[in-house]
This record gives structure tokens, C-alpha cells and sequence, in this order.
């Protein structure tokens, strides 16, 4: 899948609205974590080097419509800065004269941040006219938030209207990557999953299902699959309400020859922050009082030996609750295997916010070939479903 990218010539000094999203975390008043800060420095400097004059505008937190000094985006104007030693200048407003005056006085090459988009109701509701007050100031737009394109607000989708519009390297990036896995995968092709839930991941099995050749399921979502096999999988997370949809799943892929490969031990304690005692047990024979929290050691063990027969590998969603050391193997050994595989020509690609923050965490960002900076995005993308914020720039 390919975008309209940005244009060669006819940049400078150009007055360019682009959509970045920086809502990263912040601690004490600080940036605490600069990956989507840094995620969108390829744009950014693209612009800068062509002579635009450039505003940066993005959403940060939740904070309701409403104008909140906590999800204000003056610390990351100053962690931008901070970071790449550029002129980063800060305005109090996403719109209006305020705006229309900075951007009048910047400097061809200069580098404005905007005060959060969603301090104004009218974002969310995606508002005509307050997308074109948006545009007002500026001579084109650049979208390059692949996290916030799923999401049909002002100033991802509605704004598009408004100005002369392009996709920018990052999101140019993303979709180019992930379209080529969704809709193309080299095979033999392996689809992991896992994370919380089965609910979150039934569109997804359900859009890739017929290009997979091998399945595996590891996380909380294996449970229900466990289950619906007839095994005993304790206080383990268990949607009751799936269970149906996980024995049909079993069967289709029965039937389709599409090899399903779930955890045979299990990681299993007390509680998801239950810092021990921890025990190693048969995924279908877990004790009535403890929950399966990873996977074990024989399950890492068959997922890999699959992984490294792969072409093209998609994951998403931890394999344990990682976010306890005691549960955090399984993810980890997932991670080394798709290293690995990398090393020796697979394409591995790894979505979702969680499973991102976990390669991340454990140091296996830039060990595979593509961590997507879209959560929820990369899902309904992975879903085949049009995203709102893709669909202007989508060329073929
Ligand atoms: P992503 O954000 O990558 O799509 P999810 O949001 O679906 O992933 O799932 C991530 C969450 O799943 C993590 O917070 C993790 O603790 C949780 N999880 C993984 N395995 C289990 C398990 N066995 N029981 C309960 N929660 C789990
Ligand atoms: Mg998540």
C-alpha cells in the first residue's frame, strides 16, 4: 500500500501544519519517554532541510475538551528541542490569531509546537468548521500520526479538506511496511498473538486468518482456548463469552490446514503482581488456585522452533504479564526468537502499544525489522478496516 507522500520541490518557506503525535508520557512536569518525540524526526527534518515553516500539532492525554495545564505540550517543545538542538518555539494555542501571528513572524526552517488539539471539544467531534480554523494559517498539512489515524478527528482527518494534504515519512513508512504483511506476507507466514484478551484480537484473526500458516496464541487470550479444549486452567483469565468463537477458530483452522499452536506448560502463580512463589505447570492441568501468568519454558521453546521456519513474522501481544519481572520470560525468549529470525532474512514485525513497550523495554527495538508506533491503529489496519487518517493519501 502505497501513499501520496511529501512533494520534492515547492516547500520553502511554505507555511506546513503537520499532525505528529507526541502524547508520550511525562513525570514531574518532564518528558519521561521520547520514542514518539523521536518516531517523527525524519519528517521533521524533511521539512526543515526543504525550508518550511513548520507547526507541529498533536493531541497529549485525555484532557476532555477542556483547556488543563497537565496535558500541556510545552514540555515536549522543550524535550524536541532538547534532543535535536533545533530553534523549537512554543505557542499557547492550536488555532487562531495567536497561531496565525507566530507562524507569520517564523523563519523558513523554523520549528513551532502547538498547544494540545484536544483542549477544544470541537477535535474529538471531528467539526468542519473547526478544522478549517485549523487550516486557516497554513499552506499545506502533513499527516504523519499512524497511532492517531484511526481516529476521525479535526486535525487527522477533517483538516485534509481544508488544505493541500500529504502523508509523511513516518506514516509513508508504517502503512508501506505493514500493508506489505497484511496483504502480502512472504510465506510460510506466522501470526503470534497474545496480550489480555480474545475480544481485542477477533478482528484481526479474523482478516488474517486465510494468509496464515502457522497460528500461535500465547498471553491471557490463550486461556480461553485452553478451555475450549477441555483443559483445567484454574483462576486463569477466561472470557466465558468466547469460548464459542475459540472452538470454531480450532476447527476452521483444523480444516484449513492452518497450524494453531498453543502453550503446553505454563507459568502460573498467584496473582499478576504476585512476586512468588511461581510454579511451571501443563497448560491444561493448572491448580484450581493459581492463574497461568506466562508462558513456560517448553511452550517458548515450540513457538520458537516455529518462528525460525518463518518468512514473515506479525506479533502482537505479550506472550505473560511482562510488566512483573516474574512473568516476563516467555515475552522475552518471543523477542530473541524473532531476533534471530531477523539476523537470518525473516521480516518481523511487532504491533501493538504493549508488546512495543515490551520489545522496547528489553532492549529488542532495533533487533527487528519494524516495531509499529500504532497501538490501536496497527490493529484496525491488521483488522482491514480503512482508517480515517490513511484513506486521503492512499494511492493504490
Ligand atoms: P497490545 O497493547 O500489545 O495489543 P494487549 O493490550 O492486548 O497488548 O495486552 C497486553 C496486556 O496483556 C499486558 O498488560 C499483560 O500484562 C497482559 N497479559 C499478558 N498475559 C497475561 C495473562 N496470562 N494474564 C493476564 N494478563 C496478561
Ligand atoms: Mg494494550
Amino acid at each position: 500500500m502505497k501513499l501520496k507522500g511529501l512533494p520534492e520541490t515547492g516547500l520553502e518557506g511554505k507555511r506546513v501544519l503537520v499532525r505528529v503525535d507526541f502524547n508520550v508520557p511525562l513525570r514531574d512536569g518532564a518528558v519521561s519517554d521520547d520514542t514518539r518525540i523521536r518516531a517523527h524526526l525524519d519528517t521533521i527534518r524533511r521539512l526543515r532541510e526543504a525550508g518550511a515553516r513548520i507547526s507541529l500539532i498533536s493531541h497529549l492525554g485525555r484532557p476532555k475538551g477542556k483547556v488543563s495545564p497537565e496535558f500541556s505540550l510545552r514540555p515536549v517543545a522543550y524535550r524536541l528541542a532538547e534532543l535535536t538542538g533545533w530553534d523549537v518555539g512554543f505557542v499557547d494555542e492550536c488555532m487562531g490569531p495567536l497561531v496565525a501571528g507566530a507562524v507569520a513572524e517564523a523563519r523558513p526552517g523554523s520549528i513551532l509546537v502547538l498547544e494540545n488539539v484536544r483542549f477544544h471539544p470541537e477535535e474529538e467531534k471531528n467539526d468542519p468548521s473547526f478544522a478549517k480554523a485549523l487550516a486557516v494559517p497554513f499552506d499545506a498539512f502533513v499527516m504523519d500520526a499512524f497511532s492517531a489515524a484511526h481516529r476521525a478527528h479535526a486535525s487527522t482527518a477533517g483538516i485534509t479538506a481544508f488544505l493541500p494534504s500529504y502523508a509523511g515519512i513516518l506514516l509513508c513508512r508504517e502503512v508501506e511496511i505493514l500493508g506489505q504483511v497484511r496483504d502480502h506476507p512472504k510465506r510460510p507466514f506466522i501470526l503470534i498473538l497474545g496480550g489480555a484478551k480474545v475480544s481485542d484480537k477477533i478482528g484481526v484473526i479474523g482478516h488474517l486468518l486465510e494468509k496464515v500458516d502457522t497460528l500461535v496464541i500465547g498471553g491471557g487470550m490463550a486461556f480461553t482456548f485452553l478451555k475450549a479444549q477441555g483443559g483445567n486452567v484454574g483462576r486463569s483469565l477466561v472470557e466465558q463469552d468466547r469460548i464459542g468463537f475459540a472452538e470454531n477458530l480450532l476447527a476452521e483452522a483444523a480444516s484449513r490446514n492452518i497450524e494453531v499452536l498453543l502453550p503446553e506448560d505454563i507459568v502460573a502463580g498467584d496473582s499478576p503482581d504476585s512476586s512468588g512463589p511461581i510454579e511451571i505447570v501443563p497448560s491444561k492441568a493448572i491448580p484450581e488456585h493459581l492463574m497461568g501468568l506466562d508462558i513456560g519454558p517448553k511452550a517458548a521453546e515450540a513457538f520458537s522452533r516455529a518462528i525460525a521456519g518463518a518468512s514473515t513474522v506479525l506479533w502482537n501481544g505479550p506472550m505473560g504479564v511482562f510488566e512483573n519481572p516474574c512473568f516476563a520470560e516467555g515475552t522475552r525468549r518471543i523477542a530473541k526468537s524473532l531476533e534471530e529470525a531477523t539476523s537470518l532474512g525473516c521480516q518481523t514485525v511487532v504491533g501493538g502499544g504493549d508488546t512495543a513497550a515490551a520489545v522496547g523495554s528489553m532492549g529488542f527495538a532495533d533487533k527487528v525489522s519494524h516495531v509499529s508506533t500504532g497501538g490501536g491503529a496497527s490493529l484496525e489496519f491488521f483488522e482491514g478496516l480503512p482508517l480515517p487518517g490513511i484513506q486521503p493519501f492512499v494511492l493504490d
